[in-house]
């Protein structure tokens, strides 16, 4: 239904890439507009007064106010960065800035390590106390505990919108108003969100939201930080370079805070990775423009699909069983072979799947388990495909029981 969008799916149909939540295949807009600016003339943004960086300057800022529009942004709300990663590292390095020392930060144990090792490190170096939110037994949030820390003096709870592991979905709305009532700032890793529904951060009323563009079809280095314009005028720059200063005030360093220039600029120290950044653009215009109902009807029913099948076997232990909102992200390991293993058989059957910890090590430490196999699929994957994916998991398990035998 979606793999014509995609040339390095339907070329490929042997095989059947299972791994979603790591990385996205290209869709033909992201090749399009590639092929695209790799044929203009090239030019740096903003730096020229020329006319080729006039153009690739406009396409820049186009692509900013695209995004925005997308999400519910403002225009400068709107930072290009890296990646999540980089957009999680910023936030918590300005938001930690000026907290005092009685104050802390709540994190989950769901959590990404990208959306974990920050909180930690930044927490560690101010001396502020970092608090865990802990997942129940099937590893998800456990927001019925979100009571238990009113009175730990929260400035900033920071949490995934859905899980890199489970596919379970955060009730941002739930957890803002418990926020608004305690006076949090609230951050949100989009990461695993974006490819399965665009947010929007104005409804969602998260006070920062972060994603990547290799998860949703477009390029690597490419990410986005969104945050309250609010915030951002308050933040100050964490990295210096060419294109965010109004004024070079020579050596005296104190004159410096006045010279940024305005937001967004002020957080986009040297050449920005542009071209990437309008490749999002125009990716995310693309799947925005794409039936939404039958978008998620279609991962709605490999969700179901995937769920039916992991269940009907006694010899996998699913990670996460509920009726919570999700995406078709399921963790799950087969009785008596490694993770590892396993992965690598299902390659030989033309599977891509990943298997570890999934940067979860605090998830899979409250779930008992070291590691698990993850299936994570997107709009390109097919009922079809999962009806393979069951016959190849069959044939891996029978080999493993060959091999306890022998
Ligand atoms: N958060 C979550 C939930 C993720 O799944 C990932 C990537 N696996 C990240 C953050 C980090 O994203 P990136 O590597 O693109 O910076």
């Amino acid at each position: 239904m979606y793999q014509h969008h995609f040339p390095a799916v339907y070329n490929n149909k042997q095989r059947h890439f299972f791994d979603n939540a790591s990385t996205t295949q290209y869709c033909t807009t992201a090749i399009e507009t590639t092929s695209m600016l790799d044929n203009l003339p090239r030019s740096n943004i903003t730096r020229g007064i020329y006319k080729e960086a006039e153009i690739i300057s406009e396409y820049y800022e186009q692509a900013r106010q695209t995004i925005a529009k997308l999400i519910g942004a403002k225009a400068h709300e709107i930072i290009f960065c890296r990646g999540t990663t980089e957009a999680l590292n910023i936030s918590a390095r300005c938001l930690t800035e000026n907290l005092k020392k009685n104050q802390a930060v709540l994190i989950t144990d769901a959590e990404h390590h990208s959306n974990f090792l920050p909180w930690i490190e930044l927490c560690k170096q101010k001396n502020l106390q970092l608090y865990r939110l802990p997942v129940d037994t099937n590893g998800a949030i456990d927001l019925s505990q979100l009571t238990n820390f009113e009175d730990k003096n929260i400035a900033i709870l920071s949490i995934t919108h859905c899980s890199n592991v489970t596919g379970v979905i955060s009730d941002i709305s739930l957890i803002k108003k418990w926020c608004i009532r305690n006076n949090i700032i609230l951050v949100v890793d989009g990461a695993q969100m974006i490819q399965h529904d665009i947010p929007n951060v104005s409804n969602l009323d998260a006070d920062v939201y972060c994603f990547s563009g290799h998860k949703v079809f477009a390029s690597s280095g490419i990410g986005v930080l969104y945050a309250k314009e609010k915030l951002l005028e308050k933040w100050q720059p964490i990295m210096w370079g060419g294109g965010m200063v109004l004024d070079m005030p020579m050596l005296n360093s104190s004159e410096l805070d006045n010279s940024w220039l305005k937001i967004p600029q002020k957080f986009e120290a040297g050449t920005p990775p542009y071209q990437q950044a309008i490749i999002l653009s125009h990716t995310l215009k693309w799947l925005a423009s794409l039936d939404q109902q039958a978008l998620h009807k279609h991962h709605q029913s490999l969700l179901k699909k995937t769920n039916t099948l992991l269940q009907k076997y006694s010899f996998i232990d699913i990670i996460h069983h509920s009726n919570l909102p999700r995406h078709p992200i399921f963790a799950f390991n087969i009785h008596h072979l490694h993770p590892h293993d396993a992965a690598h058989l299902f390659n030989e059957l033309g599977f891509c799947l990943r298997a570890g910890h999934h940067c979860a090590k605090p998830l899979m430490k409250s779930l008992h388990i070291h590691a698990c196999l993850r299936i994570s699929l997107s709009c390109y994957n097919t009922l079809e495909e999962l009806d393979l994916f069951e016959d190849a998991l069959k044939t891996i398990y029978q080999h493993s029981q060959k091999f306890l035998t022998c």
